[in-house]
C-alpha cells in the first residue's frame, strides 16, 4: 500500500516527538536509527517492528507517551497468560476513538434513529466501552448490558425494541438459538448486528443472520490499538473499510518481515500515528488478513482488509510455504466439486513433508477428476504440491464453534 503524504508527514512528526522524549519506549528502541533521516516510505519500512512482548516488558505504564496528568483513562489487553499490557488514553485518543466508532456505525448505516444493545464486557477490556461511546457519539440510544444473563438480555431486547445488537459471534449464536427455541422471533426488533471480527465460518454467519433476520458487520480493532472501531464492513460485505488518517496498514510475511504486495495474504502490521498516550509503531498483530484492490460498490474513500483469515499461530509452514486455514477455504471455493468442509494432515515420511487435504464432496462419483482440479489449483497458487482425498459430505467432523482443520503430525 502506497503511504500517502499526509501519513508520512504525520508518522515523521510522531517519530521524532517519540524519540524526543527522555526516557520514553520508542526513544529506547529506536536508540541509534536516524529518525530525522527518515525520508520515504522505504526508510520508514526498514523501522523494527513492535511486538506485543515488548509492551509487556514495559507493564505497567511503560508505554506513556505524555505526561500522566494529560492521560484520562487505561485499558488492558485480555492476556491469557502472563502479565496484561496496560495502554493509557489522553482525553484526545477516547474522542479520536469515538468518532472513527461513529463512522463504523455509520459504514454499517446505524444513525440516531436506532437503539444499540451492547453485549461486550465493560471494563479494563475495550469493547463495552468503545461501543458505547461510539453510540452516545453517533446520537443512537445505547443498551448497555454486558454479557450474560440471557433473560434479562432477551425481555430489554423487546422491550427496548433494540434495532442492532453488538456482539461476539458466539454470544449472537447463542441469543439467536434462544430466540428461536422461545418461539419470541415476532417481538425482536433487531435490524443489524455488529459482529467483532475474528475467524468464524460462512454456515455459522448465515444461520445467526437468518435466525436473528438481521444483516451482520464486521467490526474490526484490538485494544493496543484504541480498541475495535478501526475497520468495518460495509453492507456490500467485501472486507472491512479502515481508517487510514488515524492508522496506517501493512501487510507483512510473518516469516520474513517482508513487505507483501497488496491483495496477498499476510500478517497485519498497525501504526497508530494520531495517538498520544501510547502510540504504537509498526505493530504486529499476528492476525492475518490482505489489503484488498480496488474499489468498493459503496464508493468509501476508506480503503479495505479482508475479514480475518485467522492467527499467525494457526499457520504452518510446509516445504518453505505457509499454509493457513482461511487460505485452504478460499481455494476450494475456486475449484468446482469441493463442498466448504476439510482438513489438512501434515506428515513428515522418508523425509519428506507431505500435506493430505482432505474435503467434502457431494460428487464421489467425479472424485478422481474433482481430486485432480484440486491438485493442480494448489499448485498453481501456492507452489505446493499436495495430496487431494475427496471423501462424502458429513466425513469430516464439524462443530459450529472454531474447528481445528489442520493436524500438523510432523513434530
Ligand atoms: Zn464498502
Amino acid at each position: 500500500m502506497q503511504m500517502k503524504e499526509s501519513q508520512f508527514r504525520e508518522i515523521k512528526e510522531l517519530l521524532l516527538r517519540l524519540t524526543a522524549r527522555e526516557g520514553s519506549f520508542y526513544q529506547k528502541k529506536f536508540a541509534g536509527i536516524d529518525i530525522a533521516g527518515i525520508k520515504s516510505q522505504e526508510d520508514f519500512e526498514r523501522l523494527p517492528f513492535t511486538n506485543k512482548d515488548e509492551l509487556r516488558e514495559g507493564y505497567p505504564l511503560g508505554l506513556m507517551a505524555v505526561d500522566e496528568q494529560e492521560i484520562v483513562r487505561i485499558h488492558s489487553s485480555s492476556g491469557t497468560t502472563g502479565t496484561p499490557i496496560i495502554i493509557p488514553y489522553t482525553r484526545q485518543d477516547i474522542e479520536d476513538w469515538a468518532l472513527m466508532f461513529e463512522r463504523c456505525y455509520r459504514m454499517a448505516g446505524i444513525d440516531e434513529s436506532d437503539r444499540i444493545q451492547i453485549t461486550p464486557g465493560y471494563g479494563l477490556w475495550t469493547a463495552g466501552i468503545g461501543f458505547q461511546n461510539g453510540a452516545e457519539r453517533l446520537g443512537a440510544m445505547a443498551v448497555p448490558m454486558g454479557p450474560g444473563n440471557t433473560d434479562k438480555q432477551l425481555k430489554m431486547m423487546m422491550d427496548m425494541k433494540s434495532t442492532v445488537l453488538c456482539a461476539t459471534s458466539s454470544y449472537a449464536l447463542l441469543l439467536a438459538e434462544e430466540i428461536a427455541k422461545r418461539g419470541i422471533g415476532e417481538k425482536i426488533c433487531l435490524k443489524k448486528g455488529v459482529i467483532g471480527s475474528e475467524r468464524w465460518g460462512e454456515r455459522m454467519r448465515r444461520r445467526i443472520a437468518a435466525e436473528l433476520g438481521v444483516q451482520l458487520y464486521d467490526i474490526y480493532g484490538l485494544t493496543e490499538i484504541y480498541g475495535p472501531g478501526i475497520a468495518m464492513s460495509c453492507e456490500h460485505e467485501c472486507g472491512m473499510h479502515y481508517w487510514d488518517d488515524y492508522v496506517y496498514f501493512e501487510i507483512i510475511d510473518p516469516a520474513t518481515g517482508q513487505i507483501l504486495p497488496d491483495g496477498t495474504v499476510g500478517e497485519l502490521v498497525v501504526t497508530a500515528f494520531r495517538k498520544q498516550g501510547a502510540p504504537l509503531i509498526r505493530y504486529r498483530t499476528h492476525d492475518l488478513t490482505r489489503i484488498m484492490t480496488g474499489e468498493c460498490p459503496c464508493g468509501s474513500p476508506y480503503p479495505r482488509i479482508d475479514t480475518l483469515t485467522g492467527r499467525t499461530d494457526d499457520m504452518v509452514k510446509v516445504k518453505g510455504v505457509n499454509i493457513y486455514p482461511g487460505q485452504i477455504e478460499d481455494m476450494l471455493k475456486e475449484v468446482e466439486g469441493p463442498s466448504s468442509e476439510y482438513q489438512v494432515m501434515i506428515d513428515h515420511l522418508n523425509g519428506k513433508d507431505i500435506l493430505t487435504l482432505f474435503f467434502e464432496t457431494e460428487y464421489m462419483d467425479e472424485k478422481k477428476s474433482i481430486e485432480h482440479n484440486v491438485k493442480k489449483y494448489v499448485k498453481e497458487r501456492i507452489g505446493l504440491t499436495i495430496v487431494p482425498k475427496a471423501v462424502p459430505i458429513g466425513d469430516l467432523p464439524r462443530s459450529e464453534k472454531k474447528t481445528k482443520r489442520i493436524f500438523d503430525n510432523r513434530y
